[in-house]
């Protein structure tokens, strides 16, 4: 469920996407009225995803930035570093814990970003959105600054650059697999499942202004292919009357259950077996959804959980 306010710039994304997909491959669309749980209709024919423009072109991000690693020389100082590089002296104070009267000593190593902002270091149990969140940041600002992927496994002591940041600050990490104290972000779980939807990553697992967001948006034309997460059973592949439009359960075992919403097209029954990446269904934005994403969540014991802690 795609929360329009608060990811202006995600949504505007995800609208372009659509829009322009809409020219060339959405040739017998139907539309599935939000609240008639009626037989599933295709909403596409041939749909190309390789014609699918590349969304991260299209939000304003900065570029990649550079993290450097300098070797203090005599004489330096923290403004004087700052000065050459031409960042701000916070850029290096903040991401070194010093100040900028700290004095320097010949052959130390400052690490800062080439770019305004903050060398952040990856904490145990900590995802990207629990990092964006603490900045009050985009989370593909971080993405596009440090090179990496939203969907990309953290690992503990990894440096992310958190473009504009001029103060470091405190992660909350929301992490229900943290909690239990034996499994780390760099290796989380036997149970690793993948991203259902080759999209953009619009909104995290949490809280978020119109409530508790119990799993990920991952936003993708319609018509593009859901993937089962992991190997299981469906148990449920139909109408939810709670917002989740055309959705899809499959349980894993363990505990362990994951929920696709929003589809526009079904394409396992319940009772089916399947296995991780076959493909369970189209994108859409059935039931509570103002543009075509993937709800996606996991559940352990029937509490969802972060699924960013499960997926890779
Ligand atoms: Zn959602």
């Amino acid at each position: 469920m795609l929360n329009y306010k608060k990811y202006p710039a995600a949504w505007a994304a995800c609208l372009l996407a659509v829009f322009s997909l809409s020219a060339y491959s959405i040739r017998s669309a139907y539309i599935i009225s939000k609240s008639t749980p009626a037989t599933i209709t295709p909403v596409y024919s041939d749909f190309d995803e390789s014609q699918v423009p590349s969304l991260s072109h299209r939000l304003v991000m900065p570029e990649k930035a550079k993290i450097v690693k300098y070797t203090v020389k005599s004489g330096d100082t923290v403004e004087s570093i700052s000065k050459a590089y031409s960042v701000n002296v916070s850029t290096i104070a903040e991401s070194n814990g010093i100040s900028k009267d700290s004095s320097l000593k010949e052959g130390q190593t400052l690490t800062f970003s080439s770019v305004d902002g903050i060398v952040y270091k990856v904490k145990d149990g900590e995802t990207l959105w629990d990092i964006s969140q603490a900045y009050s940041i985009e989370l593909a600002s971080i993405t596009s600054a440090s090179g990496i992927n939203p969907s990309d496994t953290l690992s503990i002591g990894q440096e992310l650059i958190i473009p504009g940041a001029d103060k470091l600050k405190a992660v909350k990490t929301n992490n229900d697999v943290k909690s239990s104290g034996t499994v780390k972000v760099a290796s989380r779980s036997s149970l690793m499942g993948i991203l259902p939807v080759k999209g953009h990553l619009t909104s995290g697992y949490g809280r978020r202004e119109d409530g508790f967001h119990k799993g990920i948006d991952l936003c993708a034309p319609t018509g593009s292919s859901v993937y089962a997460s992991m190997d299981g059973k469906v148990t449920f592949s139909g109408w939810d009357n709670g917002g989740y439009g055309y959705l899809i359960i499959i349980n894993h075992g363990n505990g362990y259950q994951t929920y696709y919403g929003h589809n526009s097209k079904l394409l396992v029954k319940a009772g089916q077996s399947v296995s991780k990446g076959q493909v369970i269904a189209a994108v859409g934005m059935t039931g509570d959804a103002s543009a075509p994403h993937c709800h996606f969540e996991v559940r352990k014991n029937g509490t969802p959980v972060n699924p960013l802690s499960y997926v890779r």
